[in-house]
């Protein structure tokens, strides 16, 4: 009989099974947790061994972006070209292996325009991977990868591989390259911003694996993100791309004209906060081949035969391209100095705006004497303001000797030119001066000369003057933004320290635009209250050592609107070479230039004088497809002239296009038949006041357009954009440059006993 399992055996039954399956999970379970745990170290090593290709994967730098977020500095995709050695000694036959490395040489040298006996080389390192070359593009990648499966034999495409990497772009090329700098190989700052801050652009790199199995062939390329790249933090500047440009386009023409044989800097920067919202270097390079030298420079390291002397130009030269003028470099400030001799005398109630100095040419400070640039004998009896006006050294030595060594060293330290500004940006030059100043180091140093300072801490100075008081700091970056654009950190204005009283600084603005009314009338800017002070400073250390005592540095800082400032414009033009070498006549109008342009631009609408009204340049309508009689009312009403070319009854082209500015009365050429333009030749319009470039202009049918202080009565014409006796469209548009000759900012006492 069958026996029928009671409830209790089939209970027993089923506690015995659970706790077999239960010891053999356990053991199994167990033997994993041995492996993973105690032997974890061992197989972790043994997986290293086989992934060959594990490598960092680099994080993408942060963006660099100006006040309106227009993009500065971003990264773009770029490849790395690497090869695999140990995989190529892996192939069965030597012969095989040879063949190998030919192909790979002779491939890959043609590809990336490298030796190929070094690509040879490396086929031969002990190792799974080594790169080739860096950061090439895509049209490298597209034959690397028509190269990888040329050789069907050889299997190409176990040894060569492409790694996606990044690489630094800046898409506006030369613009604030000294400010920007630029990233080295391996995407490491090298100068400038990307340098200063190159720990928060950098990001984290993350890590990838390419697991070889047994044999290896297939999963060699198929890589395993282990470890995400975590990108860099961006940077917000206070720089204004438009505002840059302005800066660089103006110094490079001073440059030019003025033949700087020292390069140039502007600054543009906001008094209240020390935002800077241009820094313009002449002669700069472009970041994106930044290790490439100007055509000029490049023909100077190419005549020289032997190879280390070449090789040491070239680096000279690089690093003279690289270097940024306006924080690296120290200079006599001489005149535009006296703004803080003045404000000094101020603030300790020593003098006032109306205080008197008389100045007979010659002043004698503890028996050497310091002459006035002015050499018909002396400016006489004059206030404060004509003084500064004036730019008298006699005046202001008088103004040392009431401050003092103590005072003035007080306020030297209060106005931070002691140290370092701090602007954050590298390389910044360390100020130099006397401590103790004696009688005469004292006089030279009330008219700005016998130290150095930055012209960075030259402007900072001349914001402090005229905003209420307060130092400022130099700086550049607003904020730092992560990568999903929260705000990391931010520039705070507080706690800014005061330096003068409210008080001083209303003074010091007065005096400032009676300045620029007066004196550096270079600096005037219509339409709008303009104060500066201009500068003319000669290189002592340089004189000495040379014996050349022909070199000077011409400097100008202008502030607006001088009522209520908000701009700063610092110009210094480093060896001028040409005619004219005084702050006054070459770095004074370049100011002025900036400062007509950006005004508008930063809102500030101009105000214009009825005699300012009669000199504005007119933009010139679109008549163009209209019928003539129409066309020439249009023109009249627009206050310029026309002449008519042609029998035509509608207007088929006119000079200058619609939209250009031309001064007003000038002509616009209506040609109403479809024929070739008629031409004139461009007079000599330089040494001329703007009525008789108007008359010469007109006389040759063509038009002029403005540039500079064209205010006072007293300009001529300097410069002009189209040589003369060259041949042009009838109605062809001349830039023509002004400036008032006078100037008074020469600070020549030092020499010249
Ligand atoms: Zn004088």
């Amino acid at each position: 009989m069958a026996i029928r399992p009671s409830k209790q055996m089939i209970n027993r039954a089923i506690i015995t099974m659970i706790i077999v399956i239960l010891c053999l999970t356990l053991v199994s379970t167990g033997s994993l947790v041995k492996i993973m745990i105690i032997d974890g170290n061992m197989y972790q090593a043994k997986a290293s061994e086989q992934q060959l290709y594990d490598s960092l994967i680099s994080a993408p730098r942060g963006d660099i972006y100006d006040r309106n977020m227009n993009l500065l500095a971003t990264s773009s995709p770029a490849w790395s070209v690497f090869i695999a050695p140990n995989d190529i000694k892996d192939l069965d036959k030597e012969s095989d292996e040879e063949k190998a490395r030919q192909v790979i040489a002779d491939g890959l040298s043609e590809i990336l325009d490298m030796p190929r006996d070094e690509i040879y080389e490396l086929t031969k390192k002990d190792t799974y991977y080594v790169v080739v070359k860096k950061r090439v593009g895509k049209d490298v990648v597209d034959k690397i990868r028509d190269f990888i499966v040329s050789d069907k034999d050889l299997k190409l495409a176990n040894y060569v591989g492409l790694e996606e990497t990044t690489k630094r772009y800046y898409p506006n090329d030369t613009l604030a390259s000294t400010v920007l700098g630029f990233v080295g190989d391996d995407n490491q700052g090298l100068a400038g911003l990307e340098s200063y801050y190159d720990n928060d652009l950098t990001g984290i790199s993350g890590r990838v694996v390419a697991a070889k199995n047994a044999k290896g062939t297939d999963m060699r390329f198929s890589y395993e993100k282990i470890e995400e790249a975590t990108q860099g933090n961006s940077l917000i500047l206070t720089l204004d791309s438009y505002i840059q440009y302005v800066c660089e386009k103006y110094l490079d023409i001073a440059v030019e004209q003025e033949q700087v044989k020292e390069r140039g800097a502007v600054i543009a920067m906001n008094v209240n906060t020390g935002a800077i919202l241009g820094m313009a270097v002449s002669g700069d390079f472009n970041p994106n081949s930044p290790f490439t030298l100007s055509a000029e420079d490049q023909a100077l390291v190419d005549a020289i035969a032997n190879e280390e002397e070449k090789s040491a130009k070239r680096s000279e030269l690089l690093n003279r391209q690289w270097r940024n003028k306006a924080v690296s470099d120290t200079y006599e400030p001489g005149s535009v100095f006296k703004i803080f001799t003045a404000a000094v005398g101020l603030e300790e109630d020593l003098i006032t705006k109306n205080s008197t100095f008389t100045c007979n040419h010659t002043y004698i400070v503890a028996g050497r004497p310091y002459h006035c640039h002015d050499k018909i004998g002396g400016h006489g009896i004059q206030t404060l303001q004509q003084s500064i006006s004036n730019s008298c050294n006699p005046a202001f030595i008088q103004i040392g000797q009431l401050i003092g060594n103590d005072i003035f060293s007080k306020y030297f330290s209060a106005f931070n030119l002691t140290g370092k500004t701090g602007i954050d940006l590298p390389g910044e030059a360390s100020p130099y001066y006397h401590a103790d100043r004696g009688p005469t180091e004292l006089a030279s140093s009330s008219f700005g000369q016998t130290f150095n300072i930055t012209p960075i801490q030259m402007i900072s100075l001349a914001a402090t003057a005229v905003n209420g008081g307060y130092a400022v700091k130099p700086h550049l970056v607003e904020k730092i933004i992560d990568s999903d654009k929260n705000v990391i950190e931010s520039y705070s204005n507080d706690n800014r320290k005061q330096v003068i009283s409210k008080n001083t600084s209303n003074t010091m603005r007065e005096m400032l635009e009676y300045v620029v009314q007066n004196g550096a009338k270079n600096g005037i800017v219509s339409g709008y209250r303009v104060g500066g002070k201009t500068g003319t400073s000669q290189k002592m250390a340089q004189i000495l050592s040379s014996g050349n005592s022909h070199l000077y540095i011409g400097s100008y800082v202008g502030i607006a609107p001088i009522d209520d400032p908000e701009i700063a414009v610092f110009v210094m033009l480093d060896e001028p070479t040409g005619a004219n070498y005084y702050g006054g006549l070459i770095s004074a109008p370049v100011g002025s230039k900036i400062m007509t342009d950006i005004l508008p631009y930063l809102g500030y609408e101009p105000q214009y004088s009825q005699e300012e009204l009669d000199k504005i340049s007119i933009s010139v309508p679109d008549v163009t497809g209209e019928e003539i009689n129409a066309a020439k009312t249009r023109i009249n009403s627009s206050k310029l002239s026309y002449k008519v070319i042609g029998k035509g009854e509608s207007v088929v082209k006119q000079l200058p296009e619609a939209g250009s500015s031309v001064y007003n009365g000038g002509m616009v050429i209506l040609y109403t038949e479809e024929s070739e333009s008629h031409t004139t030749t461009v007079p000599n319009l330089m040494g001329l006041t703007v009525s008789e470039v108007n008359t010469a202009a007109a006389n040759a049918g063509i038009n002029v357009e403005f540039s500079g202080n064209v205010s006072s009565n007293t300009v001529l014409s300097y410069a002009q954009d189209i040589n003369p006796d060259e041949t042009v469209s009838l109605g062809q548009i001349v830039t023509v440059y002004f400036r008032d000759e006078a100037s008074a900012d020469m600070t020549e006492s030092e020499i010249s006993e």
